[in-house]
C-alpha cells in the first residue's frame, strides 16, 4: 500500500471518484482541511460515502480570516469521531496576514490536538524559527507531519527532535545533489510521502506522479520499492497511532 500523507480532498469536486479511484490505485490518503466549513463537509461526505480515511481537519493560514479559527465548528468537526489529526495549519511569512493572527490561530489548533491526543499536519514558509518557537511549548505534547520538506538538515533535525516526520512531495521530480544528501541524512524512518494536490492547481489526482516520486526515494534511500513502502506506512502509523 502507498500513502499520500497530504492530500486537499475537501477541494476536488467529487470525493466518492477520487477515493475510489485511489483505492483503485492501492493509495491510502491522508485528507487534510483548508478551513473548518470545507472540513465539516468532508466529513459529512466520507459519512455519507461509509469509508474512513486518515482525516484532518483545520484552518490553512491562507485561508485565515480576521475572526481566527472558529473553536465551536473544530469541535462539531472532531464530534464526528472521524478525526485523525489537525491540519492543514501553520506559519506562512510570504503572505499579507499579520503574523500574531497566524501565529494564536496555529496555537489554539496545536492546542486542540493536545488536548485531544492528536496529531498535526503543519504548513510552513519562510517561518521556522517562530514555528519552532511555538513547538516547543507543545513538545513532548504534539506530534505530527511537516508538510513539503524542501529545507537544509539544520532545520529537518531540530522538527526531528521535537517529534516530527518530514513529508516530501512533488520536488523530488526535481532533486538537486543538496536534497538527495539531507533526504540521505534524515533517513527513511523520518520520512513520509505526499501529493498536496488540491485539484484547484493540481488537476486531477495523478496517481502516476505519487508513484514516480515513490520509486525516486526508493532510489535515493537505497530500498526497494515494497520495503519503502512498508517503512512509510510504520512512519504514518506511529504518528497517528492507528
Ligand atoms: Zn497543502
Amino acid at each position: 500500500m502507498f500513502y499520500d500523507a497530504h492530500l486537499h480532498g475537501g477541494m476536488f469536486p467529487d470525493l466518492g471518484h477520487l477515493l475510489k479511484k485511489l483505492k483503485q490505485e492501492e493509495i491510502a490518503p491522508l485528507l487534510v482541511g483548508t478551513t473548518l466549513e470545507e472540513s465539516l463537509n468532508t466529513l459529512a461526505s466520507l459519512s455519507s460515502l461509509q469509508v474512513k480515511p486518515y482525516v484532518f481537519v483545520g484552518v490553512h493560514p491562507w485561508y485565515l480570516n480576521a475572526k481566527g479559527v472558529n473553536l465551536e465548528l473544530l469541535q462539531k468537526c472532531y464530534a464526528s469521531g472521524m478525526v485523525t489529526g489537525i491540519g492543514e495549519c501553520g506559519l506562512d511569512k510570504r503572505i499579507d496576514t499579520d503574523m500574531r493572527l497566524q501565529e494564536d490561530a496555529l496555537r489554539l489548533q496545536l492546542s486542540f490536538a493536545k488536548e485531544h491526543h492528536l496529531c498535526v499536519n503543519l504548513h510552513v514558509r519562510n517561518a521556522h524559527e517562530p514555528l519552532k518557537q511555538i513547538l516547543r511549548n507543545y513538545q513532548g505534547a504534539c506530534r505530527g507531519f511537516i508538510h513539503n520538506f524542501t529545507f537544509s538538515y539544520e532545520v529537518a533535525r531540530d522538527y526531528l527532535d521535537l517529534g516530527y516526520k518530514l513529508s516530501v512531495g512533488f520536488h523530488l521530480l526535481k532533486t538537486t545533489q543538496k536534497m538527495v544528501d539531507v533526504l540521505k541524512k534524515v533517513g527513511v524512518s523520518s520520512l513520509v510521502l505526499e501529493s498536496d494536490a488540491d485539484y484547484l492547481h493540481s488537476g486531477q489526482y495523478d496517481a502516476s506522479s505519487l508513484k514516480k516520486c515513490h520509486a525516486i526515494l526508493a532510489k535515493i534511500l537505497n530500498l526497494d520499492n515494497l520495503m519503502l513502502c512498508n517503512s512509510l506506512e510504520n512512519n504514518i502509523k506511529e504518528i497517528t497511532g492507528c
